[in-house]
C-alpha cells in the first residue's frame, strides 16, 4: 500500500533451540547486506531464544518478536509469558490471535483483543492475526469472519505505530495450499474496509501482512497484491535463504 513501509515477519513457532540461532545469524547479516532498506524485518522465536535472538539481531536491522503473551502482567498463571516479559528479553513485537493459539489453546477474539492491549502496555507492536478456516470459506463465510475477527480482536484504538494485522487463512498454514492472488485481494480490501469503519483514518496506515505457506516460489505473487503490506512466514522462516528470498520479493 502506497506510503506502507512493508513488514516480513517470521515465525519460528515450536521450533528451534540455540543450535538454530546462526539461521538467525544469517538472516541478520544478509539485511545488513544489501537487502532494501525499506522493508522491515522481525522474526518472531520461541520464548527461550528471545534474549539470544535479540543479542544477536541487536546489531542487524532485523528485529526480534514473541510468539504469544498472556494478557496479565505477572502473577499466578504458571507456564505463561507476559508481554512485559517479552519486552524485557528485547522483544518489538508480538503475535496474538495466532490460528494454533485459537485452535489448540481456545483463544477468543475477546482474549486475542486483552492480548494486544497487554502488547501495547508493555510498549510491544501487536501482530493480531485473523483468517478463515476451511469450513468457513467453503460456505462463502469468508468476510463475515473476518468482519467479526476485526471487530472481535482488534482493539478500537489501534493505530499503525501499536498495531499489525495478519490475514492468515487457516487452511492454508503449514500445508503449501495458498488463495489465488484475487481471493487475497478481496480479504485484504476487505478488511482495511472494516478496519476504516472501525478506526477512522487511522486504518490507512495499519500494516495487513499475508500469511499461510508464504515461500521463495510464489512470494512476488502474494505481495504484490493490493492492500498487502508485507509477509507473516512460518516454515519458510526456519531457513534463512528462503526467509532472504522472501523478503527480497518485495
Ligand atoms: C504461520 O505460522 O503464521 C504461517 C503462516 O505458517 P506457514 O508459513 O508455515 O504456512
Amino acid at each position: 500500500t502506497l506510503g506502507i513501509r512493508p513488514l516480513i515477519a517470521g515465525n519460528w513457532k515450536m521450533n528451534g533451540t540455540s543450535a538454530s540461532l546462526n539461521e538467525l545469524r544469517m538472516i541478520g547479516n544478509g539485511f545488513m547486506s544489501g537487502l532494501d532498506a525499506d522493508t522491515e524485518a522481525l522474526v518472531c522465536v520461541p520464548a527461550t531464544l528471545l534474549a539470544h535472538a535479540a543479542e544477536i539481531l541487536s546489531r542487524t536491522p532485523v528485529r526480534a518478536g514473541g510468539e504469544d503473551c498472556h494478557p496479565k502482567e505477572s502473577g499466578a498463571y504458571t507456564g505463561c509469558i507476559s508481554a512485559e516479559m517479552l519486552k524485557d528479553a528485547g522483544a518489538s513485537h508480538v503475535i496474538v490471535g495466532h490460528s494454533e493459539c485459537r485452535e489448540q489453546c481456545g483463544d477468543d477474539d475477546a482474549t486475542v483483543q486483552a492480548k494486544a492491549s497487554a502488547a501495547w502496555r508493555a510498549g510491544l507492536i501487536a501482530i493480531v492475526c485473523i483468517g478463515e478456516t476451511k469450513a468457513e470459506r467453503e460456505v462463502g463465510a469468508t468476510l463475515d469472519i473476518l468482519s467479526r475477527q476485526v471487530d472481535g480482536s482488534v482493539p478500537s484504538n489501534a493505530t499503525a505505530s501499536n498495531t499489525v494485522i495478519a490475514y492468515e487463512p487457516v487452511w492454508a498454514i503449514g500445508t503449501g495450499l495458498t488463495p489465488t492472488a484475487a481471493d487475497v485481494a478481496e480479504a485484504h480490501a476487505h478488511i482495511r474496509e472494516r478496519l476504516t469503519e472501525k478506526l477512522g483514518t487511522a486504518a490507512a496506515k495499519i500494516r495487513i501482512l499475508y500469511g499461510g505457506s508464504v515461500k521463495p516460489s510464489n512470494a512476488v505473487e502474494l505481495l504484490g497484491v493490493k492492500n498487502v503490506d508485507g509477509a507473516l512466514v512460518g516454515g519458510a522462516s526456519l531457513k534463512a535463504a528462503d526467509f532472504l528470498a522472501i523478503a527480497e520479493a518485495y
